[in-house]
């Protein structure tokens, strides 16, 4: 990865601004982000707004959470801690493919990366699996349809079992990840942790269906659901749950995709998929209002409300053991 020096003389090659104002940006970038990427990932965000590409040349060796949209020629080193099952499906022309989708992590976050046809190869012959430390080398990041970012590994990249490396985590380790732990009302555009109750769920339609291919959301026609790039598929369903939550605080529309609408409602999406929407909806309040959750996830301003929202990374459900061992953490180290 380029050092912030390096990057803030290559934008001072290529725009008219003084290398004092480049290192204000991305010192504002950089606490905007509430310290979710490193000084060196600001850098990269700033030029990248700037329209200036510092992304194509070297082969980089990065950290997860200072993985950015754009990226390309990642390496990246990384436990598996998740395989999803492998999907079968129908490209046009009616060839079959293939795709597994695996979450890695090196402590610093989490990140999904699809493994597309041959590359499933890998995980079918169990050649990498759960637990495994992986290489991965020139694979690219980019905006994820469902919020956040995704590794994409083009045909010729690879990717590679190597030994157990015991400094990488089998999970994400909460401090220094950003997602520090905040009341509501202080709540700012970034990366936190907040806890509280869901106490409204919008009656919006909990179900959307996509692509299993490139997971694009597909449109319904007469003659069953069609990808603009893949054609006529059989979608995915997936759920979606927009809400409120409050701590007391104040609260904050609170948007959960997927698993975390899983992990909320305890419901599985096909349970909904032949009721009505009002049937769906009630079936979820039954289910979650009013339970408490932790719930990380990035805080950005809805720009139809002009308010706060936090589009859920993770959500736990609160378990109060944990929480107290926190607490008693937290008054331990402040009389230490
Ligand atoms: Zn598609």
């Amino acid at each position: 990865m380029f050092s912030l020096e390096e990057i803030i003389t290559e934008i001072e090659k290529k725009t008219k601004f003084s290398r004092n104002q480049l290192y204000q940006k991305i010192k504002k970038k950089h606490e905007e982000l509430s310290g979710l990427v490193s000084m060196e990932g600001a850098g990269h965000l700033v030029a990248r707004d700037i329209g200036i590409n510092l992304l194509t040349t070297k082969k980089r060796a990065l950290k997860i959470k200072d993985i950015v949209s754009g990226m390309k020629h990642i390496k990246l080193k990384a436990r598996v801690i998740q395989t999803s099952e492998i999907r079968e499906f129908d490209r046009k022309g009616g060839k079959k493919g293939r795709v597994c989708n695996l979450i890695l992590t090196d402590g610093t976050g989490e990140i999904r990366l699809p493994l597309w046809d041959k590359q499933v190869g890998m995980i079918e012959e169990n050649k990498i699996k759960v637990d495994d430390v992986v290489e991965i080398k020139n694979v690219f990041a980019k905006d994820s349809v469902f919020g956040g970012v995704e590794l994409g590994l083009p045909r010729l990249s690879r990717i590679e079992k190597i030994g157990d490396d015991e400094s990488i985590p089998h999970r994400v380790v909460v401090s220094g990840t950003g997602f520090k732990r905040v009341q509501i009302k202080d709540l700012k555009e970034g990366n936190y942790e907040i806890r509280g109750n869901l106490v409204q769920v919008f009656n919006i339609n909990p179900l959307f269906q996509t692509c299993p291919e490139c997971r694009a959301k597909v449109d319904k026609t007469e003659n069953g659901f069609v990808c603009s790039k893949h054609g006529k598929v059989e979608p995915q369903n997936n759920m979606i749950i927009s809400g409120i939550v409050d701590d007391g605080t104040a609260s904050i529309r609170s948007v959960f995709f997927r698993d975390q609408a899983k992990t909320v409602t305890g419901l599985d999406p096909s349970v909904l998929s032949n009721m009505s929407q009002e049937e769906a909806i009630n079936l979820i309040k039954e289910n979650a209002l009013g339970n408490e959750f932790i719930i990380r996830g990035r805080i950005q301003k809805n720009k139809i409300f002009d308010t706060l929202e936090v589009v859920v990374n993770r959500v736990e459900n609160l378990d109060i053991e944990k929480e107290s061992n926190k607490i008693i953490n937290e008054i331990n180290a402040l009389s230490e």
